[in-house]
């Protein structure tokens, strides 16, 4: 393939929109380009890579016996209906109108069309497991689409789901997708690690996201040395169980005037006590309730659990004038003793270790001191609320938790029976019963990875393609294209690498060298042939992109040094 003639836009500016370095680099290096926010083509050395990237999944899902499909991208809103999840969907799912007037949606995911499959086509136990899979566009009105592909409004993924007589049939398949996925992602040349995670809108009982480690990545990690890993917002807070906070002597509480004192570091520092000596009180509405929510004052409300916890995604915190006529004190001085009996009042379990403490007074500037649970007020209960951090003990293990951050590029769920029994899925087993399937879905995401890998191997000259996913695996450069000697041997490298199956490239664009080379960094080919002056003397310089290692090697010799490099 010849640069001259090929769709490489290339350019040296950081693009404004972009702000991390996979987003930049590929718009630099020409593997993508922005229709609307959210909306990408891949461009001919891009799409090279979706292409390995999904070769890789294909052979890694056909081995462990999984059937590709295609389903369609266009569905009625009738299925989601049915499922239940056209609410829990809400503003994501896209959403337009035939000329019969009647509501599609463009697929996010394919859990009602595939269990609709399996209800109609798979009815007997016999025919029992089987895994189905796509490489398919989806389509997620994303309310925030950054970073380029990594979170788009429309995205390549591969998705599969499995279909299972019972449990142990479910837990067998789930371990053979982790072990494939942890083989893709292995034979993309990238780190990653395995968490537990939040099943988010998908639902269902268990899940795992695999992360591809990156400095820049969008998901925190929490992680220990016994090799327990876990998704930041699916992480439970956990101090040290003989934790004991304040004393309770026994004597009633005290009001303290604290005026004007409204946030917690306000208050810990005039009390000189540590922050979590406080306990914050959150109010929030949910439909006509109140709850008031109790939290360490060092620690913040973790939004994806309080809307699993209260069940209720419009859940909301009070407006400063609800909290006047719910505590009748302005925000800041809210505390739970003395509050209405219909306010719900829902701690979190960290809250135990309390004997004692200090809490907003339901008063203008003041706040009470030796505040104890159950004898100065009730705890109606107790749900895991706020955020866990670094620091935070290992469940497994009680050793700290460190911190990574990661690129989530692949979420596996067990499912049971959610999508089979509101859409009335079953099989027949051997007596002639009728149950829901039990089943598994599992999504990876292929145009999210390209970025991924670009995240994790760059440097500041550009990409560092691994071998496995790199557009083109050589790329030839005649530093003087007016030289006819030099640019025969490019070509002729070029014809009988090609020959071979090699992916080739050969920069024959009439440039300065100091572009040429620029580019040639910025794309980031793992190897270079440079064909320059030396070639009087014979010699050509092999250059490796990783290590930017050069070695000079005769000419006759440079085709057998380049095969062995490369393995196919
Ligand atoms: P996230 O928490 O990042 O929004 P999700 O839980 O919504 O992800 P899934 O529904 O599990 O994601 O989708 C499976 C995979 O599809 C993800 O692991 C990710 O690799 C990819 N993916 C999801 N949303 C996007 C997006 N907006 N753009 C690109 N890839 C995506
Ligand atoms: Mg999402």
């Amino acid at each position: 393939m010849r640069w001259s003639k090929s769709c490489i836009p290339t350019f040296k500016e950081d693009p404004s929109e972009a702000e991390i370095p996979s987003h930049k680099l590929m718009l630099r290096s020409g593997l993508i380009r922005k229709l609307t926010s959210g909306v990408y083509t891949f461009l001919p050395m891009g799409y090279r890579t979706v292409r390995k990237i999904e070769k890789i999944v294909r052979e890694e899902m056909n081995a462990i016996g999984c059937q590709e499909v295609l389903m369609p991208i266009l569905h009625p809103t009738e299925i989601y209906e049915e499922s239940g999840r056209l609410e829990t969907f809400g503003p994501e799912l896209f959403k337009l109108k035939d000329s019969r007037d009647r509501t599609f949606a463009l697929g996010p995911t394919h859990e009602e069309v595939i269990t609709m499959i399996a209800r109609d086509d798979m009815r007997s136990y016999r025919s029992l497991p089987q895994c189905l899979y796509q490489i398919l566009s989806k389509f997620r009105d994303e309310i925030r689409p950054r970073y380029g592909v990594i979170r788009a409004r429309e995205f390549i993924m591969k998705d599969a789901y499995s279909f299972h007589v019972d449990d142990e049939s479910l837990d067998e398949t789930y371990r053979k997708m982790e072990g494939a996925y942890r083989r893709i992602i292995e034979r993309c040349g990238l780190e990653y690690c395995i968490v537990e995670a939040d099943s988010g809108y998908i639902g269902g009982e268990e899940s795992h996201e695999f992360m591809v480690l990156a400095g820049n990545g969008e998901s925190t990690i929490l992680s220990s040395t016994c090799g327990y890993a876990v998704n930041q917002e699916q992480a439970v807070a956990k101090e040290d169980p003989d934790r004991r906070v304040g004393e309770n002597s026994g004597d009633p509480y005290i009001e303290l005037s604290t005026p004007g004192m409204a946030t917690i570091d306000e208050v810990s520092g005039f009390l000189k006590v540590e922050p979590y000596a406080l306990v914050k009180t959150l109010l929030y509405r949910t439909g006509e309730k109140t709850a008031a929510l109790l939290i360490p004052g060092d620690r913040e409300i973790n939004d994806i659990k309080l809307v699993n916890a209260s069940g209720d995604p419009d859940i909301r915190f009070l407006t400063p004038d609800e909290i006047v006529k719910a505590t009748g004190a302005p925000v800041g001085f809210s505390g739970p003793v003395g509050l209405p009996e219909e306010i719900e009042i829902i701690a979190d379990p960290l809250i135990e270790a309390y004997e004692s403490m200090i809490v907003g007074a339901n008063k203008k500037d003041a706040h009470l001191k030796g505040v104890v649970q159950g004898r100065d007020f009730r705890i109606d209960r107790y749900e895991d609320l706020v955020w866990a951090k670094e620091g935070d003990l290992c469940p497994k293990c009680g050793e700290p938790l460190g911190m990574s951050r990661g690129v989530e590029v692949g979420h596996i769920f067990k499912l049971g029976d959610k999508y089979s029994a509101s859409m009335d899925a079953t099989f027949i087993d051997e007596k002639g019963e009728m149950h829901p399937f039990i089943m598994g879905c599992y999504g990876f995401g292929i145009s999210r990875m390209a970025a991924a890998a670009i995240e994790q191997h760059h440097d500041d000259d550009g990409i560092v393609w691994p071998a496995s996913i790199t557009p083109m695996d050589l790329l030839i450069l005649p530093v003087n294209v007016n030289n006819e000697e030099v640019l025969e041997t490019a070509f002729r490298l070029e014809r009988e690498l090609e020959e071979r199956g090699i992916d080739v490239l050969v920069d024959d664009r009439d440039q300065s060298p100091g572009v040429k080379f620029k580019d040639a960094d910025l794309t980031g080919i793992p190897l270079r042939v440079t064909i320059g002056r030396k070639l009087k003397e014979g010699k050509v310089e092999l250059f490796h992109r990783a290590t930017r290692e050069i070695e000079e090697i005769p000419v006759e010799k440079v085709l057998d040094v380049i095969l062995e490099k490369i393995e196919r």
